[in-house]
């Protein structure tokens, strides 16, 4: 036990180092203990996190930024818990985010791509509708649309998780601060039913804003934050595009500004935030996109342990819903003695393959020499003649001779060509059975250690908060 791990509040009223003493075998020592009282959570979720991005996101951190992830060293704190996660759904081995955020919000595990709704068709009760009915503040943090899988199933209840037209308005009175992408799905013109989904909140009190700097400013209780269309952009498009960035929040800069107004009240409170693109990367098969957009994820996991340092009163909780596509750096060369080398080419990435492929769309003068340029000049590294035809062919016709039907795509086939300059390989295109890694920090915290079954920790949220 230090002094940095009483609150200031408590430091004055105990009078210094006299009522410290006593604080050790109070408050603060069962807050080291994981049984103290909690008065919020925060829940930070790497979207499609496998277990290897753990070692390649510290190693890349090391790499480009000359320091480790905040997440590494959580885990090797003595003061923290660490457990695995069980991913299930309910109709299969391998969960999707609806039914993983699904399992979190409503306690019960559902069929994949249902948001809270059980396999016989009767509704679940997300956790932030049962905290709001308590008085609790509540708030969803995210890259994606806010209106995506992983949110949703804290707050909405919905058949089809695609039908976020249909998950916009239910936040209202619900979620008190919601930050991240979707417009497009409050939007009156861009929605499917031309209603507006807008205004309701702006009548209801909530301030709407849509560039970073508005939200910088924001002191409101109640916001509704939409900085893209649809999700934000990958990490390492945003981050190479002065525009975008100086329009679009990080995720740690939402997560700041959502934390912040949440412990400026004395009410309990509980705190989503996630990383959603790590789960489009690794679809993608794309380990620049992947990494970038987990070291941004790794900034927000920072800023909310540097807020809370010095509490004993809030749970952090850093986890991921389920495995996708097992990205894992291959020994390289005679000895592995290559692997140093080909990892570091991907600090050599400026784009996502979403960007890239994009931007090839964009032109009508396609052609094999103009996506070898491409690759040459944004990913950092040439295609073989035979690879470079293979990958045009694909994109073109359709056209791909590949084993793996996992593979058996454009990004799987980039995804391996890259491999063979990064030394990453993966094991497909989709999610999988993994557990996840769930580490846990501050009051209770104990509960979230060995083998944690996704729906269990609605039960925890719900005996911590409700
Ligand atoms: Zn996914």
């Amino acid at each position: 036990m230090n002094e940095a791990k009483i609150g200031r509040r408590d430091w004055l009223k105990l009078g210094g180092l006299g009522g410290a003493a006593a604080l050790l075998g109070g408050t603060a020592k069962a807050a080291e203990d994981g049984k103290g009282e909690v008065r919020g959570i925060v829940f930070l979720v790497s979207d499609g996190m496998s277990q290897g991005v753990l070692t390649m996101a510290e190693d890349f951190s090391r790499l480009v930024r000359e320091k480790g992830t905040r997440w590494w060293e959580l885990i090797g704190d003595p003061a923290s818990t660490s457990g695995l996660m069980e991913c299930s759904s309910a109709d299969s081995y391998v969960t999707d985010s609806a039914a993983a955020a699904s399992a979190w919000g409503g306690g019960v595990k559902v069929n994949n791509g249902a948001i809270n709704i059980r396999p016989d068709g009767s509704e679940s009760t997300p956790i932030l509708r049962h905290l709001k009915k308590l008085g609790r503040r509540t708030g969803l943090v995210t890259t994606a649309t806010v209106t995506h899988a992983t949110p949703a199933g804290f707050a909405a209840v919905t058949a089809k998780r695609d039908d976020e037209h249909l998950i916009a308005p239910q936040y209202l009175g619900v979620v008190d601060l919601i930050m991240g992408g979707g417009k497009n799905f409050f939007a009156a013109e861009k929605r499917v039913d031309f209603a507006d989904a807008l205004t309701p909140y702006s009548k209801a009190g909530y301030e709407v804003l849509h560039d970073r700097d508005a939200l910088l400013k924001s002191k409101s209780d109640k916001v509704l934050g939409l900085f893209s269309g649809s999700h934000i952009p990958h990490e390492v498009d945003r981050m190479n595009n002065p525009e975008v960035k100086a329009k679009v929040p990080s995720l740690s800069e939402m997560s700041e500004v959502a934390l912040k107004n949440l412990l400026g009240h004395p009410e309990k409170f509980l705190l989503q935030i996630e990383g959603a693109r790590i789960d489009h990367a690794a679809h993608a098969n794309d380990i620049a996109g992947l990494l970038w957009d987990q070291l941004a994820f790794d900034d927000a996991v920072a800023k909310v342990l540097e807020m809370t340092a010095g509490r004993n009163d809030i749970l952090v909780i850093v986890t991921s819903d389920h495995g996708n596509a097992n990205p894992g750096l291959n020994g390289t060369g005679k000895g592995y003695k290559g692997t140093n080398k080909v990892f570091k080419t991907i600090t050599g990435v400026t784009c996502s393959y979403e960007k890239l492929f994009e931007e090839w769309g964009r032109s009508k003068e396609n052609t094999p020499e103009r996506l070898s340029a491409m690759i040459k000049q944004r990913l950092g590294f040439s295609l073989s003649e035979k690879e470079n035809a293979a990958l045009f062919a694909s994109i073109t016709t359709g056209e791909i001779s590949e084993w793996s039907k996992q593979q058996a795509n454009t990004y799987g086939l980039l995804g391996q060509f890259a491999g063979n300059h990064t030394g990453i390989g993966w094991a497909g295109t989709s999610h999988t059975s993994d557990p996840t890694m769930i580490s846990a920090i501050g009051p209770q915290s104990e509960r979230f250690s060995g083998i944690v079954p996704n729906h269990e920790v609605h039960r925890h949220f719900m005996e911590l908060l409700g």
